[in-house]
């Protein structure tokens, strides 16, 4: 509930209103959940330049840097689409203007004539490397005013990437949802409240370079389901789980680790109920106990603000303490740590990812999202194995013999038209009207 603070100051100019202004008090005080209205919220991924939020559109699109993970769009960088979907097509890696530019110490611009369009954000993936470059082999600077900043090594497509997403809804949002695979090209999808229904295909909802590994929509509402999305060439397979929970698990071989990886998509609904978290804990060492020496990534909307990551403690009281300690004594018990540090509601961490090997993640982030959950994204070391694509064969026009081609189509004609005439075609075959009576 949210009171307008203003509103209590007009109680006050109207003559006589002093038992209305005692009973306004009252019932404020005895609203337990009360907060001044905090009027509309910053947006949590705004854009460097013009401050608007960066959302996944495929006419207003967005770019995050590499270094200092802050959000801007390509048309405010006027940055053209061509650069966008190179960036997009390599490995390389893209960074702002402020993290791009190296730290210099005032004699080089003494010593070297200031070129103006040589700091601004590159026209190119190679540009932003011959800016780099022309910058280094100027000669770094012997002494900076700032310690030097760490620029992280570029990411390479084929390590597994994997995303956390609360969807709500996934049909609706298939046009988002395909911008964010094609520029972010995750290698797995943890999906929690798909609101799917049986009755659903997969095509309907995702292009055709990514599959369920595992689905479970929610029969007993039309909210919840979960899934893990793989990318198709990748060979995952459905783990079975005996249980009714919004729980599935799929393993995807790589050539990096001996054995598989473990993926688990998990999600706990907003109430109060403690066997749900009960089973889901049942689901989650089901799976561990399996697969002991496996790494394992446990990821979704697990909706529990009250529990502090870092210390982990529990500081809120919104839900009962029970399931809160349940899902920490459950990740200790498995030996997890959970990663996301940052809200991922509001100011909340409600979409969880937990490994039992922090180590093989080279990084993990919280990005714009879908629904009103923020998604989390996390690189890994890991090399997943994925599929050969099948060979075909593709015939060049210009090694056709055309004349040859003519020819054999001019007898083919004639061949066939004498044959299927409709004389032969009524006598000898039971013809298009003959069919149609039939
Ligand atoms: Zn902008
Ligand atoms: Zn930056």
């Amino acid at each position: 509930m949210y009171y307008q603070p203003d509103s209590m100051t007009t109680i006050l100019e109207r003559p006589g209103s002093d038992c209305r202004l005692y009973l306004s008090q009252v019932l404020i005080h005895n609203a337990n959940d009360c907060h001044p209205n905090p009027g509309p919220r910053p947006q949590k991924f705004p854009c460097q330049v013009c401050s608007k939020a960066c959302k996944w559109s495929k006419k207003i699109r967005s770019i995050a840097c590499n270094n200092c993970e802050l959000w801007f769009h390509t048309d405010c960088l006027k940055m053209n689409s061509a650069i966008y979907e190179a960036l997009n097509n390599t490995d390389s890696s893209w960074y702002c203007c402020n993290c791009g530019i190296p730290n210099f110490n005032s004699s080089l611009f003494e010593d070297f004539p200031f070129q103006d369009n040589s700091l601004t954000t590159p026209t190119t993936p190679s540009g932003l490397h011959s800016v780099l470059s022309y910058s280094l082999s100027i000669s770094s600077p012997k002494l900076t005013s700032s310690p030097k900043k760490k620029q992280p090594k570029p990411l390479s497509k084929n390590n597994l990437r994997i995303l956390t997403i609360n969807f709500q809804n996934m049909r609706s949002k298939r046009e988002e949802l395909w911008t964010l695979l094609e520029y972010s090209t995750p290698d797995i999808i943890i999906a929690t409240e798909t609101w799917l229904q049986p009755s659903i295909y997969e095509r309907e909802v995702l292009p055709e370079n990514y599959r369920f590994a595992a689905r479970r929509d929610s029969k007993s509402s039309p909210h919840g389901g979960v899934a893990i999305i793989t990318k198709a060439n990748l060979d995952a397979s459905e783990l079975e789980i005996d249980t009714n929970a919004e729980f599935v698990a799929a393993s995807i071989p790589c050539t990096s680790l001996r054995g598989p990886v473990i993926i688990c998509a998990m999600y706990r609904p907003p109430d109060s109920n403690t066997g749900t978290m009960e089973e889901l804990r049942n689901c989650a060492t089901q799976v561990v106990s399996k697969h002991p020496k496996q790494p394992v990534y446990i990821g979704g909307d697990t909706n529990l603000p009250d529990i502090d990551w870092t210390s982990l403690s529990i500081t809120g009281s919104r839900y009962p303490v029970a399931i809160s300690s349940n899902l920490i004594s459950l990740l200790q018990d498995l030996g997890c740590n959970q990663l996301v540090t940052e809200p991922t509601r509001q100011n909340n961490i409600l979409d969880i990812l937990a490994t039992n090997r922090p180590s093989l993640v080279n990084r993990c982030t919280v990005i714009p999202g879908i629904s009103d959950h923020d998604i989390i994204l996390i690189d890994t070391n890991i090399i997943p194995q994925r599929k050969k694509p099948i060979p075909r064969q593709i015939y060049l026009w210009k090694h056709a013999d055309n004349d040859q081609m003519t020819a054999h189509l001019t007898e083919f004609t004639a061949d066939f038209t004498a044959t299927h005439s409709p004389a032969i075609h009524q006598s000898t075959y039971f013809g298009t009207n003959s069919s149609w009576n039939a």
